[in-house]
């Protein structure tokens, strides 16, 4: 059995593997693909200390420096059941969907989370090249052009307000009748000069040159008209979907999904912790679920130390 076992394999998970391993105990990570979303990202720029990367170079310097240490990397492993240990201190299985069975002392999960997508032409065509998910990450790309928000609730008005103060301009493109998004950030929003908001809109399509995006289609849902706006960025702001399906009923969730953590990456369950994008921790940023997966493997350190035998 593991002493830390450590579900997910992007920085959260990294950044567990290798305070665990630090320790001196036993300590396994298993990812369905080491790297996780890093692996998807193109330029990085606000991984502190480091001016610039890219994701691919970033992901294979998690691995690199996961493996300096002894820990038993499981790749390409799904993890389908998370079963609590049935009496205080005793082992908490894991369950594969290749049918094996991980048993450990304590259990750091780092599943992450995808961004949802529209599933409309061009989006993929054009992912890195124009559409973007993450305006903290992106925004800056994007100075002095003109951007796309799609999705009117809070992520997506707040996505809006951000950009407003660096590029020239916005357009806001909701689905519904409506802005779900609280009054005082739908007020903020109006407020400012260089945004337009399109309600009852469907994006139906991303344009591009064949390099980089060019602009999108919208259809107006009350008069059915398909509208064209010449513009060079999209962030989809539709909603990020923690991978926390295979956790339902095991421990506790938010009503979005998220591991439900305390400030020490607790969970409803002793000896398990979370981290990163997974868990109801605010802002999904690279160094925030490394220095979160830092400390739940802290934490489960802390809790060996005061379950184990003398
Ligand atoms: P993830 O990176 O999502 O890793 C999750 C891991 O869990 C993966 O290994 C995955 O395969 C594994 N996993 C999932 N389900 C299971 C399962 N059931 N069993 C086993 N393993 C499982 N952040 C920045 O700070 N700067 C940026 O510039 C930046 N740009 C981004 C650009 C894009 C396109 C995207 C999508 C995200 C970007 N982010 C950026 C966000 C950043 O990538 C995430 O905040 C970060 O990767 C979260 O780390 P994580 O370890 O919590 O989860």
């Amino acid at each position: 059995a593991f002493d830390v076992l450590v579900i997910g394999g992007g920085p959260a998970g990294a950044a567990a593997a290798i305070y665990a391993a630090r320790k001196g105990i036993r300590t396994g990570v298993a990812a369905e693909r080491f790297g996780g979303q890093v692996l998807d990202t193109m330029a990085i720029e606000n991984f502190i200390s480091v001016t610039y990367t890219e994701g691919p170079k970033l992901a294979s310097a998690l691995e690199q420096h996961v493996r300096e240490y002894d820990v038993d990397i499981m790749n390409l492993q799904r993890a389908s059941k998370l079963v609590p240990a049935s009496e205080p201190g005793g082992l908490i299985e894991v369950q594969l969907e290749n049918g094996a069975s991980l048993k450990s002392r304590s259990v750091v999960l780092s599943t992450g989370a995808r961004w949802r997508q529209m599933n409309v032409p061009g989006e993929q065509e054009y992912r890195n090249k124009g559409v973007a998910y993450c305006p903290h990450c992106d925004g800056p790309l994007f100075k002095g052009k003109r951007v796309a928000v799609i999705g009117g609730g809070n992520s997506g008005v707040e996505a809006a307000i951000d950009l407003a103060g660096i590029v020239s301009h916005v357009t806001l493109i909701e689905f519904d009748g409506q802005l779900r998004a609280d009054e005082v950030l739908q007020r903020k929003l109006r407020s400012l000069a260089n945004v337009t908001v399109i309600t009852n809109g469907q994006t139906t399509e991303v344009l591009g040159d064949g390099q980089k995006v060019t602009g999108l289609i919208y259809k107006d849902r009350v008069s059915g008209d398909p509208i064209q706006v010449d513009l060079e960025g999209i962030f989809v702001q539709i909603g990020l979907l923690p991978n926390t399906e295979w956790l339902k009923g095991a421990v506790a969730l938010s009503p979005r999904g998220e591991i439900e953590v305390d400030s020490h990456g607790r969970t409803s369950v002793p000896g398990v912790f979370a981290a990163g994008d997974a868990t109801t921790t605010p802002f999904k940023q690279i160094v925030i679920a490394m220095g979160e997966g830092s400390k739940a493997a802290l934490s489960a350190f802390d809790h060996l130390i005061r379950t184990s035998a003398p």
